[in-house]
């Protein structure tokens, strides 16, 4: 078992120790100024992240899941509509669906992406729904609801297979929101537009989130709507705080759901360093790639298709044995994660609207044998080593009980 070194699953940690001396001016500038709410490094942060995701505008928000919820309502999704997404996600996607006062529906992922099938949305709205010509929306034959919107998740770091994604919306006038909140600075190849589209730049709106272990995190609690349509920057920017345009004049009802400043400030200074990390993180997953291709005979990589440039938020591979190679890992000093344990329908809250096993095979396969391995821009070779020694051991072992099994039961 003599394993030399632990290696942590994401050193947040160790990050911030080499940040500290950027960051600790920037809480101070806050304190000296006491600008907590608002002001110039809210708006500073959002227009270099707008710069930074190719879009003209961007929304400072408090959380991931807020960005969700508000780029819905400012989108036009209404209460009682239906809204499509992955059933392979956090559950901050689907609660942002309720929250907004729609439903959430499901639509099966890829086997190899593990995003949102364009086809199995192609067929969903081809089997489940008429399109009404009066109201120019697909209404659901048995729930009898308007289909609204689709929500495409850029799961691990990867972005969807947008281009048929936005070809069927078209079609069949689905708003699309992309939860981008795994995907900061991932690449799209679009062939319809032959160029390269960040993640973020191509729904009518997209929610990123900033929770610390996300690529580009904050200190504490913090999100953001990108998107490049001024009406819905504008909305948002009435939802995040209580629905006014000027102070105390509120049109609407909205929510406390602002981006506070000092976290502002520090993503600011992190943006910063985000390309550098994407690529650290993508040169691991390419050093994983090559090695775990040796070591192991049994393990499904990650697969990344030519039109995709993914930042690798998660590092996420396959076993029939997951539970077992995950223990074998955690025995030997190294932290792992299951991305996701239990698909978002089977949990209780859809199992009591009548979502059930069998409903999404492709998704129910890949929660029972997806597992993340160590991924961060400081990951060191020795630990990478460390990872790969450790899987092709418990391939050997394996394979020796295997072997041993039909003398055993003689
Ligand atoms: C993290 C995450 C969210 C929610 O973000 P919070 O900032 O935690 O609210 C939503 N969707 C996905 C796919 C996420 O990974």
């Amino acid at each position: 078992m003599a394993n030399n070194q632990n290696v942590l699953f994401l050193d947040l940690a160790g990050l911030h120790q080499e940040l500290e001396q950027e960051l600790l001016p920037i809480f101070q500038k806050a304190l000296r100024t006491a600008g907590f709410i608002g002001g110039p490094m809210v708006e500073e942060f959002e227009s270099d992240f707008a710069r930074f995701c190719g879009v003209s505008h961007c929304a400072g928000v408090a959380s991931g899941t807020d960005a969700v919820r508000f780029a819905l309502m400012a989108a036009g999704v209404q209460p009682g509509d239906i809204v499509l997404t992955s059933p392979l996600t956090f559950i901050a996607t689907t609660e942002a669906i309720s929250q907004s006062g729609a439903l959430a529906d499901f639509v099966d992922v890829d086997p190899r992406t593990y995003t949102l099938d364009p086809e199995e949305l192609r067929e969903y709205l081809e089997r489940n729904c008429d399109f009404d010509r009066s109201i120019g929306r697909c209404i659901h034959k048995t729930m009898r609801k308007r289909v609204s919107a689709v929500i495409p998740v850029h799961l691990y770091g990867q972005t969807a297979d947008m281009d048929p994604i936005l070809e069927v919306a078209a079609k069949y006038n689905l708003t699309v929101i992309e939860d981008a909140c795994q995907a900061h600075g991932a690449e799209y190849f679009s062939k319809k537009e032959n160029l390269w589209r960040k993640a973020g730049s191509m729904g009518q709106a997209a929610a990123f989130s900033f929770y610390p272990g996300k690529n580009l995190g904050a200190c504490g609690e913090a999100g953001a709507v990108t998107t490049n349509d001024p009406a819905v920057a504008q909305k948002v920017r009435m939802l995040r705080d209580h629905g006014q345009a000027r102070k105390y004049y509120h049109d609407m009802e909205g929510y406390n759901g602002r981006l506070d400043a000092i976290q502002a400030g520090f993503l600011r200074a992190k943006l910063l360093h985000l390309a550098n990390w994407n690529q650290k993180r993508r040169e691991v997953a390419a050093r994983y790639n090559a090695r775990l291709n040796h070591a192991s005979t049994r393990l499904v990589l990650p697969y990344e298709p030519t039109w995709s440039r993914a930042v690798y938020h998660l590092y996420v591979v396959r076993a029939q044995e997951r539970n077992e190679l995950q223990e074998h890992l955690t025995k030997a000093g190294i932290g792992t994660g299951i991305h996701y344990l239990v698909p978002v329908h089977l949990q209780k809250p859809y199992r009591l609207m009548g979502f059930k096993e069998g409903d999404y095979p492709v998704a129910e396969n890949a929660a029972a044998q997806v597992l993340s391995l160590p991924m961060y821009p400081g990951l060191s070779l020795a630990q990478q080593d460390c990872v790969i020694a450790e899987i092709a051991r418990f391939e050997q072992i394996d394979d020796k009980a295997l072997s041993l099994q039909p003398v055993a039961r003689a």
